[in-house]
């Protein structure tokens, strides 16, 4: 597999992350270890930890940081389980996290797993696999209305109806199980001089269905919540997210973190107990800049968002 090398908006990144060098921080999603290695660069005696669900991620990173070993602490696992890894190192709170949501687990055991669609395998997508909800679930069960909404708003594709109507009318003759099933449905779906243009047809009904299986819009607004309370006081959270979708969710988290009173507008006085947890460092999100986008056309969609925590 092919890590992305190039760290997107790099400057931005480690600007908006206000590294002290005694400081402690999380790069969530290390990757290539492209953020890690100049977030590295500026500590002293503060330390790195690096996660990632990938092993040859984490190996690769470790070559990386190599010359920084001492303030490094790389982890093997999902992000998502941010507060169990700290508490297992004995940290408590940090002074930055820095999550690129591009940079993502799904990739691991893509095609084993019925990620991919260009690799036949069940239809699944599970990433906890402990649950028994499935893309299989997903594909064979929904309505019609509901596989129009997740593959429209999850997956943004202008031909959500008629693929959802092309996958109704094949359930009728017979389940469809596998992933190049499902893709062979997609196709038949989308007009031909369509299909031509741009990436595979069925990439954003697949990024629908795994939105949906894993709840992952949940996930990362939750996840947003708990973080803010891992931060030292003037910590930073920065994290840059490649899906309209995914900007909404951090922009909701991060206003919902900076309200102060969440009583309803007709009482006289406050009488809840919400604090403001943030400031919002970026109103709007930060984009690549022209220079970056020549070197680099995945930065094309990622916007970053920075909060800091009171
Ligand atoms: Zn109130």
């Amino acid at each position: 597999m092919e890590f992305k090398h190039i760290p997107i908006m790099l400057e931005e990144v480690i600007d908006g992350l206000n590294i002290k060098e005694n400081g402690i921080y999380i790069d969530g999603t290390l990757g290539g270890a492209g953020h890690s290695l100049e977030i590295v660069k500026r500590l002293s005696s503060g330390k790195l930890i690096g996660i990632d669900q990938d092993e040859r991620a984490l190996e690769k990173a470790r070559e990386v940081l190599e010359p920084y070993r001492d303030r490094t602490i790389l982890v093997h696992d999902n992000y998502e389980n941010i507060d169990r890894i700290l508490k297992e190192l004995n940290i408590d709170k940090v002074d930055g996290i820095l999550l690129d949501l591009g940079v993502s687990s799904y990739q691991l055991d893509a095609g084993e797993r019925g990620f991919s669609h260009n690799k036949d395998a069940m239809l699944d997508m599970r990433m906890d696999r402990t649950r028994e909800f499935s893309a299989w679930d997903v594909v064979n069960n929904y309505s019609k209305e509901e596989l129009e909404k997740i593959i429209w708003e999850y997956g943004e594709d202008r031909w959500a109806k008629r693929i959802a109507e092309f996958i109704i009318a094949e359930r009728k003759q017979k389940p469809i199980d596998t992933t190049l099933e499902l893709v062979s449905v997609i196709k038949k779906a989308i007009p031909k001089k369509v299909r031509m243009e741009g990436g595979h047809p069925a990439k954003k009904t697949f990024q629908a269905i795994r939105i949906e299986v894993n709840r992952e819009l949940d996930v990362l607004g939750n996840l947003i919540n708990k973080i803010s309370r891992l931060l030292n006081p003037h910590g930073r959270i920065a994290i840059i997210s490649f899906h309209s979708l995914e900007d909404r969710i951090v922009k909701d988290a991060f206003k919902e973190l900076y309200r102060d009173c969440i009583c309803p507008p007709e009482l006289p006085q406050c009488m809840c107990d919400k604090t403001r947890e943030i400031e919002i460092i970026t109103r709007k999100p930060i984009v690549a800049d022209e220079i970056e986008l020549k070197t680099n056309p995945r930065a094309r969609s990622a916007k970053l968002r920075i909060a800091e925590k009171i």
